[in-house]
């Protein structure tokens, strides 16, 4: 039994509070994002929180696009968030919920503030507006506009509504405080007129709430309890509080931030990915070496893995910034028992073994991964040609190397022991094949005792393996140079791509499907490329490295 407790987060400690004393009586949180990008790493953290907590607590846990920025917003964006929730494993209850279907209370709601002489109808340009606002240091000072009488507004703001004004011409603002010390309790803007056609509404409003108005419209409307948001919102809260009051809510949300889940050295920002994806630099919002969900999983993430990353990085309310290594380790640790083992040659050159009977094919036992029995073993081929990787052998070894170089002997793993004898060259002196002999009386499985060998090499038949093309991955971000310049740009890494097309596999990979994930003994863990491989010519995509410390093999 586990009997570790884990300590309560701050959140959970102000909803144990909230539910002891009868704030709320049931527990409710949302995933709220805005369909104008792929989901990332960051976003995981915040549906698997907020549908962590609606679980833990035997709540609800809702999926709504705050989908009032009609401009920046298509639908390819909203199915693939939906996709990406549902593969990370949240629940979510209700259906997929759409802030846009609150458009026609949230302008009910508009109307019953202009009605309370809480908002009014402002003439001001966007420029004066700004001018207005006063600064950090200096308090803003009132449009003249400001007191209007309340049957001015509501006729200006139902014109508004009907069409009768150009974008920018006229705003919607509440009637807060222009001398506020905070500047966004300074009479916010709350609907603005745009001309745009929205990807659920379509062209029926031709005015749009803002997002500070509507974010807490749309968490009250749905019962929302907990509004768990990042901390650049810390400073909106008293405009939220003051919404949700003013529009009379009875048992109004409350806002919560926690600090954003950042990678070193990482791109997360959707802003910076989307410039990625768009000027080619990488090949779509879900090339491997990003970390957006479909990435992620593109490349052999597994929803555990993610989930245990989540785990292992804090809910707080300090800035911190973790390791990709550490997505790495969670990700080690899912596949170690869970994907079968196969020998890959990734550089491979061939072994020749002398001794061994030419046409001969013997099919020797292999287990598929030697720390979970369940997955069974498979029958390897093994003949007189062989290859291997290159750098298993050397000319000049140095000292503690114990793979090929002439006189030793290694163990074939799965297979015999086999001594090197000799080398051929090409007419520059790189080495094109090896030549060994080996000794029928090792072979694995056979409790041969008689002597000991220090190095075990993968390899694979030539006759009997499918070549595949290989891709190998390094940090999308050059690390030496930091992830951005002064202008926003990112600095890329040259190597961050490795495409090997001469590799060699295992020809049992008979029955695979794509994203199916696999160890390449000594190599790493690799899955099969869902979106580029085909029936016949699987792409493997390396997730990791077995070791941080792997090397690229040079071409
Ligand atoms: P980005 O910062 O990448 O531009 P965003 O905040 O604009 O993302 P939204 O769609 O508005 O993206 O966010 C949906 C939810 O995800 C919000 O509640 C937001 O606070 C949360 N979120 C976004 N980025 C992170 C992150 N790095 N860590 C934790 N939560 C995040
Ligand atoms: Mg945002």
């Amino acid at each position: 039994m586990d009997t570790e407790v884990k300590s309560k987060n701050f959140i959970e400690k102000i909803i144990d509070e909230d539910l002891a004393n009868g704030t709320y009586d049931k527990v409710v949180t949302r995933f709220p994002p805005e369909p104008n990008g792929y989901l990332h790493i960051g976003h995981a953290k915040s549906i698997l929180l907020n549908y962590g907590l609606a679980k833990e607590y035997g709540g609800d846990f809702h999926l709504r696009f705050d989908d009032t920025n009609a401009k920046k917003e298509n639908t390819e964006f909203v199915d693939s968030i939906i996709k990406d929730v549902e593969w990370l494993g949240a629940k979510y209850v209700g259906g997929v919920r759409y802030a846009s279907n609150y458009f026609d209370q949230m302008y009910e709601l508009a109307v019953k503030l202009i009605k309370k002489g809480k908002a009014y109808v402002d003439d001001l340009s966007a420029d004066e507006i700004r001018e207005y606002r006063g600064t950090l240091t200096e308090p803003g000072k009132n449009s003249p506009y400001r007191d209007r009488s309340v049957e001015e507004n509501l006729d200006l703001f139902e014109r508004m509504k009907n069409d009768e004004f150009k974008d920018g011409e006229k705003v919607l603002r509440a009637k807060i405080d222009m001398a506020s010390p905070n500047i966004n309790m300074r009479d916010p803007i709350i609907y603005r007129v745009a001309h745009v056609t929205h990807h659920n509404t379509g062209d029926k409003w031709c005015i749009y709430p803002m997002y500070d108005f509507a974010h807490p419209i749309e968490d009250a409307i749905e019962g929302v309890t907990h509004s768990i948001c990042t901390l650049e919102f810390e400073d909106h809260r008293p405009l939220y509080d003051w919404v949700v009051r003013e529009t009379e809510f009875p048992n109004p949300p409350k806002q919560i931030e926690f600090s954003k889940l950042y990678l070193t050295n990482v791109v997360t920002g959707k802003r910076y990915i989307k410039k990625l994806v768009e000027n080619g630099t990488v090949d779509g919002w879900d090339d491997p070496r990003l970390v957006t969900i479909a990435a992620l999983r593109r490349r052999g993430f597994t929803p555990e893995s993610i989930k245990k990353f989540m785990e292992m990085t804090s809910v707080t309310k300090s800035q911190s910034s973790a390791d990709y290594a550490m997505l790495e380790y969670c990700i080690r640790d899912d596949l170690k028992p869970k994907a079968p083992r196969l020998m890959a040659v990734l550089d491979p050159i061939k072994l020749v073994i002398d001794n061994y009977p030419e046409e001969q094919v013997e099919y020797l036992d292999a287990p598929n991964n030697v720390e979970n029995e369940a997955l069974g073993s498979r029958k390897v081929p093994f003949e007189r040609e062989l290859y291997i990787e290159r750098d298993d052998f050397m000319v000049d070894p140095p000292k503690k190397y114990y793979r090929f170089f002439v006189g030793n002997e290694v163990r074939l793993m799965n297979a015999y022991f086999v001594k090197c004898t000799s080398y051929e060259t090409d007419e520059n002196g790189n080495v094109t094949v090896i030549h060994g002999t080996y000794d029928p009386e090792t072979k694995s499985g056979t409790g041969f005792k008689g002597r000991k060998v220090k190095g075990t090499i993968h390899w694979v038949s030539v006759h009997h393996s499918k070549k595949v093309t290989v891709r190998l991955y390094e940090q999308l971000v050059d690390e030496e140079k930091g992830v951005y310049n002064e202008d926003g740009s990112v600095n890329i890494n040259p190597n961050s791509l490795t495409v090997l097309d001469n590799a060699y596999i295992e020809e049992n990979i008979k029955d695979y499907k794509p994203g199916d994930a696999f160890q390449f003994v000594r190599k790493g863990y690799f899955n099969i490329d869902p979106k580029d491989s085909t029936k016949d010519t699987p792409i493997f995509n390396r997730i990791t490295s077995l070791k941080s410390s792997f090397k690229l093999p040079k071409k």
